[in-house]
């Protein structure tokens, strides 16, 4: 079910303003603002709820409403357990139904996020930009700067590749000769359509460890959307996922999308009373797994090539706070020969990437990926592996503006070259 706001007084009255959330919060840390901290946001939603003030009409509230990461830091560090993410998605929702949307961020998550197809010949449109020397232009003659915040955030985009991972699937699924497990394998858009690589990794990977994998035709998780506040969007992209793999008789739903994986097991809770969709979703959040945890439950394959590499990792808010996943990545790491592992001070600091965060929000979302390459520098590692696509776009990018010597990887990338080099 889909809490409204007014349904949650008694959540936001249990901030008690005891302040814990500030030491772990990344964008108090980064301005020192009181409205930029689950205490100060939790105060500004209580007092709408009680009638001070119409949140719908008031666009400096908004701002710190829309300045928050939704990386749950928060909710762990307070002794009151408010849940201050669910908080913030709910007001979003709440101005979303009273207001709308910006006509562009409509686009976006309407018109192309919510619609494969169209995603894919977006990505396409931006190849074409990165190839025939528009980028360049438009770099040599300012217009970026025209853009402003978007044309900030314009180096974060890696370089689109020629095709997307769905178009490479009849090359890439080989079921083994004698199947030890079927999974489904859910596509993340990011994945799809900039990081192909990384899904064909995955891809072999759980193949070469007994798993016969079918890929299914489904749509974006709706994650964008929840944080958005597009709950309508949300619960469409969330029916037809379901109706898709209904389908389907798999022992679990795997993806290398963090973000993917919680938003799918989300279902449960968004459908959870309705009649038809409800038992659809407990059934699929019960069997979706990120992929890196599926493989050390199911144990992987120990014949592996040595990489010799020093690798530490971040870990992604939706990994570590949302499926609980920490262990797992680290232990597929130590596990490839010659990699040597080291641990990264505040691993599970946001890194600012937080979906489309670092182009809403460029300037404050550098400043947050700032305090992650400097514990990235302190390490001395080389590679910088995560288990996110969004992380990795932010991390790859951090790496590049600060003139890093580092790789982001995500962790499947690894285990799949020392397979590839046994
Ligand atoms: S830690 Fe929890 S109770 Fe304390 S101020 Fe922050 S949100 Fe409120
Ligand atoms: S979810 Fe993250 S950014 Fe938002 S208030 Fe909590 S700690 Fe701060």
């Amino acid at each position: 079910m889909v809490r409204a706001l007014r349904d949650m007084r008694e959540e936001v009255v249990r901030c008690n303003k005891c302040g814990f959330c500030q030491e772990v919060c990344p964008t108090y840390k980064a301005t020192g603002e009181e409205f930029s901290v689950a205490r100060g946001r939790n105060r500004l939603i209580r007092l709408s709820l009680e009638g001070t003030f119409d949140l719908t009409r008031s666009p400096e509230i908004n701002h710190h409403i829309y300045s928050c990461l939704l990386c749950g830091a928060c909710v762990n560090a307070c002794p009151s357990s408010v849940l201050t993410d669910t908080l913030v998605k709910a007001a979003r929702a709440e101005i979303t139904r009273a207001k709308g949307q910006p006509f562009p961020l409509r686009l976006a998550l309407r018109g192309v996020l919510a619609d494969q197809r169209r995603l894919s010949l977006g990505a396409k449109a931006l190849r074409f930009y990165q190839r025939s020397g528009a980028r360049w232009l438009a770099r040599q003659i300012g217009f970026l700067k025209l853009l402003g915040a978007l044309g900030k955030a314009e180096g974060l985009l890696p370089d689109v590749p020629a095709y997307t991972l769905r178009q490479r699937l009849p090359q890439l699924l080989k079921p083994p000769a004698r199947p030890r497990h079927t999974v489904a394998y859910f596509i993340g858009c990011v994945i799809n359509n900039f990081f192909p690589a990384i899904g064909e990794a995955t891809l072999r990977v759980l193949q070469h460890n007994g798993c016969e994998v079918v890929v299914p035709p489904t749509g974006c998780c709706g994650i964008p959307h929840e944080a958005y506040g597009d709950t309508e969007t949300l619960l469409r992209l969330a029916r037809q996922n379901l109706e898709v793999f209904r389908r389907y008789q798999v022992e679990a739903i795997l993806t290398d999308c963090a973000s993917c994986a919680h938003g799918l097991q989300n279902y449960a809770e968004l459908l959870g009373e309705d009649p038809h969709y409800g038992p659809l979703a407990r059934e699929m959040a019960a069997k979706v797994r990120d992929a890196l945890a599926y493989l050390t439950e199911i144990g992987i394959r120990k014949e592996m090539g040595s990489l010799d590499i020093t690798v530490t990792y971040h870990d992604p808010c939706h990994a570590i706070r949302g499926l609980k996943i920490k262990q797992q990545p680290r232990e597929i790491l130590r596990s490839i020969p010659g990699v040597r592992f080291v641990e990264m001070n505040e691993a599970d600091w946001c890194c600012g990437g937080a979906g489309s965060y670092n182009v809403t929000h460029y300037d404050l979302s550098r400043r947050i990926l700032e305090r992650k390459m400097n514990n990235f520098r302190s390490t001395g590692a080389q590679y910088l592996a995560t288990a996110c696509p969004a992380c990795l776009l932010q991390l790859a990018h951090g790496l590049r503006v600060q003139g890093l010597p580092g790789k982001a990887v995500h962790v499947i990338q690894l285990l799949d070259q020392a397979y590839q080099k046994a």
